[in-house]
Order: structure tokens, then sequence, then C-alpha cells
């Protein structure tokens, strides 16, 4: 009875925030209520204490003094909003205070509407984007079926799901078909990310970025731990949520990783001077399709971790937190080089695992020649023992497949 309450006053009375002492509290951050102003200082150190890391504030002395070029991927989502707000806040700080800037932006927003027609393309939302925040660098909009522009990104696929074939042909039709030709949602989910990953790479490589600024949360890597834990990615964990050094030939960063999603879900209705809201485009989006992926049977390894880590974080963080923290500890001796890596996804993959390896490269050789049947079923024979559990997983089993999905 007491502990009710103790609830209900809560409710009636504003609390104040814990640190100013004057304003209300608009959030209780862990244990901790905060104003909207000393939250928004709150979100913002947490970011700058990550990109600070790799000094991206400062030019390094005696060297090259144009700024570093950063890729930022932009879903229109929460998270990527957010973390495009707070890059605008370091760079206009940057310039207020030295007149010159330690990096710019490469803000690039992939369009799926090859393979889901209900999405906007994104032009439209990027102008808006673009005019809230002027002069941080360049604004693009990419098909995703531009993968194709990286041929070496797309090669592997093509041998081992049969799709495609040669250099040419329509991108969106070539797509479609890899896409469609896999066995199961789990792992058209699960390719449509590694193409992304890619693509976004490939970009990064070819603007000359030295880095890609993932808009990913405690929460998102937690549910990605999991999920390519479950996948059978697990060998690879540490290239898919540290700050540093990735396969792709650029550094990852995730400077939101100290902060969780339903924070920031907070956050973009801050008058940081105006809501963030009106430009999270895809919010709606996401939260529509997860809402679609409760009821629906065919969930996928994904949503389910999404669900399940959106539902722990309100009310153990900590969880959430401590399975980054633990994924952390999982470097890995030796650089990336070294390392071999999957030709499908591209990250490095558990080369003496005794039983852990499966034997992709028989069990695909099957499935591509049932596939092929055209004589093509030697094509990916001598590199097919290079690929990772998880993406063996994903491709076997891969047949024709009706468009639409
Ligand atoms: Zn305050
Ligand atoms: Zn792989």
């Amino acid at each position: 009875m007491a502990e009710q309450n103790i609830i209900s006053n809560e409710n009636t009375v504003p609390t104040l925030c814990k640190r100013c002492s004057i304003s209300p509290s608009v959030i209780n951050l862990r244990t901790e209520h905060l104003c909207s102003d000393c939250f928004d200082k709150y979100t913002r150190s947490k970011c700058i204490k990550r990109m600070e890391t790799y000094r991206v504030r400062y030019n390094p002395p005696d060297t090259d003094t144009s700024p570093r070029r950063l890729l930022l991927p932009l879903s229109f989502g929460v998270s990527s909003i957010t973390l495009l707000h707070l890059l605008n806040s370091q760079f206009q700080n940057q310039l207020a205070r030295t007149t010159r800037t330690g990096f710019v932006l490469v803000v690039v927003h992939i369009d799926e509407s090859a393979i889901d027609p209900t999405v906007p393309p994104g032009e439209e939302s990027m102008r808006a984007v673009q005019e809230r925040f002027p002069g941080l660098g360049e604004y693009l909009v990419v098909k995703l079926e531009g993968i194709y522009e990286f041929s070496s990104a797309v090669k592997a696929f093509e041998i081992d799901t049969g799709g495609g074939g040669g250099e040419g042909g329509d991108w969106k039709e070539k797509l479609k078909g890899l896409l469609g030709a896999l066995p199961t949602p789990t792992s058209r989910m699960d390719v449509l990310q590694i193409l992304r990953t890619r693509l976004i790479t490939g970009l990064a490589r070819k603007h000359a970025c030295e880095a890609v600024l993932w808009g990913d949360t405690t929460t998102r890597l937690a549910e990605r731990t999991l999920a390519e834990t479950a996948k059978g990615r697990g060998f690879s964990i540490p290239w898919q949520t540290s700050d540093g050094d990735s396969p792709y030939g650029v550094k990852f960063l995730y400077p939101l990783r100290d902060l969780l999603k339903k924070e920031l879900a907070v956050y973009v209705s801050l008058d940081v001077p105006t809501p963030l809201r009106p430009l999270c485009f895809g919010a709606a989006e996401e939260e529509g399709k997860r809402k679609y992926a409760a009821v629906g049977k065919g969930i996928t390894i994904d949503e389910l971790m999404t669900q399940y880590f959106e539902g722990i974080e309100k009310q153990y963080p900590s969880i959430v937190a401590n399975v980054v923290r633990t994924a952390g500890k999982l470097v890995t001796e030796g650089g990336v080089v070294r390392i071999r890596r999957c030709k499908i996804c591209g990250l490095p993959r558990d080369g003496g695992g005794g039983e852990l390896v499966l034997d992709a490269e028989t069990k695909l050789g099957e499935s591509s020649s049932e596939v092929n049947g055209n004589g093509n079923r030697n094509r990916g024979k001598k590199e097919g023992d290079s690929m990772c559990y998880g993406c063996a997983r994903s491709v076997h089993g891969a047949k024709p497949y009706e468009w639409p999905l």
C-alpha cells in the first residue's frame, strides 16, 4: 500500500531535476531525474566523449589540416537523426571557437524502394534534413541496388544463390532475384543487412571517408550482439560492435553507444532548440513494422531481439549495458588483416573452431547446383570454404522465389 502511495505522488507532484534543482524533470535517467536542459547536456557529453577518442575535434598538428571526412548513414530513424543533430552542434561549436572544423560529413540515405514499394524514395526527407543542418557536408540518397556498382560485394552472392550472372542486367531485378531466392524471412533480413553494410562501406571508400559513424544505441548494440550470436556469427561480434578498424577498409564508430533507445525517444521531443521528432520520417515506419512483426508468425531473429531489449531496457537498463560491455571484452588478437574473412558478409570468421564450423562448401555446392542446373555448378567451388557459419545458414537452400515475397 505504502509503495502505491509513493507512485501516485510522483505522478501528481512534478519532480525537480536532480542536477540543477530548478526545472521539472522530463526523464528518469536510470536513477536520476533530469530536466530538459540537463538531459540535453548529458546526451551531448556522451556523444562528444566518443568522438574525442578519435580526436575529430582538432586536427592533428604537423599534418594535413584538411578536415577528416566521415560518413553518416541516415535512416531517418530516431537514432541517426539524433546523431546528426549532435554532430551538427559539435561542428557549429568548432566553427564558432576556431573558425575551422575537424571533420565534414557525407550523409547518406539508402533508398530501399526497390524491395519495398511503400517506402518513400527519401529525396524530400533529405531536403528537409539538409535545411535544418546546412553546411555540414554532402547529402546523398543512394538506391540499394547501387550495391551492384561494387561488384566484389555481390559476386559471392550471385554464385551461391544462382541469381544474376555477368556484369550487366537490371540492378533492381537482380537485387529482387537475389533476396527472393533466400529460404526464410530471417535469412532475407540477414542478407539485406549485409548488403546495406557493404553498400555503405563501399560508398565510404568511394567518397574518401575514413570512418562510418553508426547511430546504434546501447540497446541496438545489445540486440545485434545476441541476434548475431543466434544466427551463428558470434565470432565476428567484436568487429560488429566495437569502435575502431572494421574489416571493410574504413573505421566504424558508434558515438551513441552510451545512450539507450528509450532515452533518445524522449530526446527527440525536447526543444533543442526545436524538436527533432518531425525529421524522424522513418520512425513511424519502424514502429509499424514492429507491430506487424509482433503479430506475424514469420518473426525474424532480429525482430525478436529488438522486442526483447526494448522490453527490458525500460526496467533493467543495466542488463542492456552489460550485454554490450561483455561483448566489448571479446577483442581478439591480431589485426583484421591477418584474419580469414567470409566472402558473403566480409566479416572475420571462425577458422579453428572444430565442430563449430559448418562444412559450408559441401552444403552450398549442393544447393547451388540444384538452383542453377545450367552448368555453372562448379563456379563457386574453389571459394566455397570461405564463408562463415551465419552466411552459410542464410544462403543455404537458396532457390528461385515468386516475387513479391
Ligand atoms: Zn536540470
Ligand atoms: Zn559471413
